[in-house]
């Protein structure tokens, strides 16, 4: 829910702003629509409230194809909602109610089970519980299903997690933060590839805005360009990177061609205003990736 307002309000005050927009959102929603538009069958697993938010975001996931049979409608907490104030400088203000997001539980993914053993990948984000995470990286173990992890938003992790999970994305402020750093500390490539090996991550792919993203592993530490846009409005550019990325591994792209499919997707993506909204269809980003140079 987004006010745009002409600065945000001090504690206190109450500032009069312009008309309320709703826009479909959440990182995990965002994921699996980007994974969605550029093709992949989608299985969202997630939880809702009994609301007409709930309403209203199942109907949009069915009209981008995921399939929405493990979605859960949870009765007992309203749907997960972000009450967004943004200035006309561009700054914003969040806070977040998550609501249903908190009452997936392991048991709901469990559940999910047959879907698991299907998918090419499983890819999850830190807008649910830690402990139906974990549950989630046990159970793709057990039915030989890769993981990608996107440790957003940015908190520390356990150290057996991440030496579980094949690969994650984090951004610099992620990295920093399971790092146990201070979010405003510049770290260089090679630091931050010493800080993921220190944690036992083997695989990642750091996403650095409009500086493009590196991959980390332990052989490799490859930098990759961003594709050069005029950026309208860069909320969810790492969602589209996510998805896209998830769909281009489980297709069975190097994580090079996967990084550079997904930033291509992500370069989209901040040319468009919103989150779900500005997911690009494959066409769209095959389209720039030919312009670009890659075939
Ligand atoms: P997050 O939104 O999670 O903080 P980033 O800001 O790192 O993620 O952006 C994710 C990816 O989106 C980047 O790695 C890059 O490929 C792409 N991206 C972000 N901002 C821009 C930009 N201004 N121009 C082109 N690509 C961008």
């Amino acid at each position: 829910m987004v006010v745009t307002c002409p600065h945000i309000p001090r504690p206190g005050e109450t500032v009069i702003g312009g008309d309320l927009a709703m826009v479909a959102g959440g990182k995990g929603a965002n994921q699996a629509v980007a994974a969605a538009r550029l093709g992949a069958s989608v299985t969202f697993v997630a939880c809702l409230g009994h609301d007409p938010f709930g309403d209203a975001a199942e109907d949009a996931f069915r009209k981008e194809s995921i399939d929405t049979r493990y979605l859960v409608r949870d009765g007992s907490a309203p749907s997960g909602v972000a009450l967004i104030c943004v200035e006309e400088s561009g700054e914003n203000a969040i806070a977040v109610a998550p609501g249903a997001n908190s009452h997936l539980v392991p048991q709901h993914v469990l559940r999910a089970r047959a879907a698991f053993e299907q998918a090419d990948l499983v890819l999850l984000q830190l807008e649910i519980s830690l402990e139906t995470v974990a549950a989630t990286v046990e159970l793709a173990s057990e039915t030989g299903t890769q993981v990608i992890l996107n440790p957003a938003p940015a908190r520390a992790l356990p150290a057996e997690l991440l030496s579980s999970v094949g690969l994650i994305t984090p951004n610099r402020t992620e990295v920093a933060t399971l790092c146990g750093l201070p979010a405003e500390k510049e770290m260089s490539p090679s630091r931050l590839s010493e800080g993921l090996q220190s944690l036992g991550c083997t695989r990642a792919v750091v996403t650095l805005g409009a500086q493009g993203c590196l991959i980390v592993d332990k052989q490799t530490l490859l930098e990759i360009p961003a594709f050069r846009v005029d950026p309208v409005d860069t909320t969810a550019a790492g969602d589209a990177f996510n998805g896209a990325l998830a769909v281009a591994i489980a297709e069975g792209q190097s994580l090079e061609t996967a990084a550079v499919f997904a930033s291509a997707a992500a370069a989209i993506s901040v040319t468009r205003l919103g989150a779900q909204p500005s997911m690009p269809a494959r066409a769209q980003v095959e389209e720039l990736l030919s312009t670009a140079g890659f075939s």
